[in-house]
């Protein structure tokens, strides 16, 4: 049989480069392709010597081809921080929307199974709790997080036209907070800002009064879920996440009992629209994929945290990475 192909875009990200780690290692031709403005280069450098990876510097917002057969596309392309969606809101806006329909072409064009990163975010401040896929959601389209849940929403409907359609091959990845080694230590989302703190030796951040809950999912799960989804035959969403939900107070409690920092935590406003609760509910996951995540909070945290400490200190006061400095819209 013949080596399986598949095109990873974001794949400098967070997410992207555990993804391209993971289908090098099961054997596939990956080609990664990024733009470079919120994802590094750093987090593929390993793979570029492979003979099964090769790297594009491509923006997928402007039309995307790639030479040879391709079997799969994982579409990871985006800014995925409420500080970065809000610097860059019309690149968000066009990565989710205008990026998705150039590649959902693309897949027809290679008769390509499609899967999408969407995200909890299309829930925005949900009514429903846990949050099943049945859900539809309680979103602000004008508010500042609107430039990334509707690009998302848009996205998710792009694609299921493209499968009522066009009959294409689409998966849809709901993605709720995944956190683990690789993640921007200065991208304001809430793990690498409070370990940022910690190491520096400020006091922790808690935005309004730290009772809004998350439920944080280790990095290796959430690849392991969007495996299984994509060489799965649902083409409807499914959550991807960890259901252990836990406020931002206690989430702070453990960042701090975890780095031993004597620093303490200071209150600041509640920026707009920030959703008060989430969680998965992961019954279809588990159904379809048989999956669930394994690695526990303490774990992954542990494990997270010492990547961070591992970088070098002066990242830790550099306010971003360079190549977010010369973004263009
Ligand atoms: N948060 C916080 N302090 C920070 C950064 C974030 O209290 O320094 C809060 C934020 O208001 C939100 C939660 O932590 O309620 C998770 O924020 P993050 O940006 O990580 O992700 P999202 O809101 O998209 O889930």
């Amino acid at each position: 049989m013949s080596q399986k192909r598949i095109l990873i875009t974001g794949a400098a990200g967070f997410l992207g480069s555990h993804l391209c780690d993971r289908f090098v290692k099961e054997g596939y031709y990956v080609i990664g392709m990024d733009n470079l403005i919120t994802g590094h280069i750093s987090n593929i450098e390993h793979l570029m010597p492979l003979k099964n990876f090769e790297f594009y510097h491509h923006d997928v917002s402007n039309f995307v081809n790639v030479p040879g057969k391709l079997d799969y596309i994982l579409h990871f392309a985006s800014p995925a921080s409420p500080i970065d969606y809000l610097k860059i809101p019309i690149q968000t806006l066009k990565v989710g929307s205008l990026g998705t329909h150039n590649l959902l072409g693309l897949a027809m064009a290679k008769k390509a199974r499609m899967l999408i990163a969407s995200t909890s975010e299309v829930y925005g401040d949900p009514l429903v709790h846990p949050q099943t896929e049945e859900y539809y959601g309680n979103v602000n389209p004008v508010g500042p997080r609107g430039v990334y849940d509707e690009a998302k929403r848009f996205q998710e409907a792009m694609t299921m036209a493209y499968h009522t359609y066009h009959g294409l091959e689409t998966r849809i990845a709901r993605i709720f907070n995944t956190y683990g080694p690789r993640m921007r230590l200065n991208d304001g989302r809430v793990l690498p800002a409070f370990i940022g703190q910690a190491l520096r030796g400020e006091n922790l951040t808690i935005f309004g009064d730290g009772s809004q809950t998350r439920s944080f999912c280790y990095v290796d799960d959430q690849v392991e879920g969007i495996y299984r989804l994509l060489l799965s035959d649902h083409a409807y969403p499914v959550n991807i996440g960890n259901p252990d939900e836990i406020t931002i107070s206690q989430f702070a409690e453990e960042i701090i009992a975890l780095t031993g920092t004597n620093q303490k935590v200071i209150y600041t406003d509640l920026p707009q629209d920030d959703p008060m609760q989430r969680q998965p509910d992961i019954s279809k996951a588990k159904d379809i994929l048989g999956w669930q995540p394994k690695v526990s909070r303490t774990e992954g945290l542990k494990i997270t945290y010492d990547y961070f400490r591992s970088l070098p200190k002066e990242q830790l006061y550099k306010k971003e990475h360079k190549s977010f400095e010369n973004y263009q819209r």
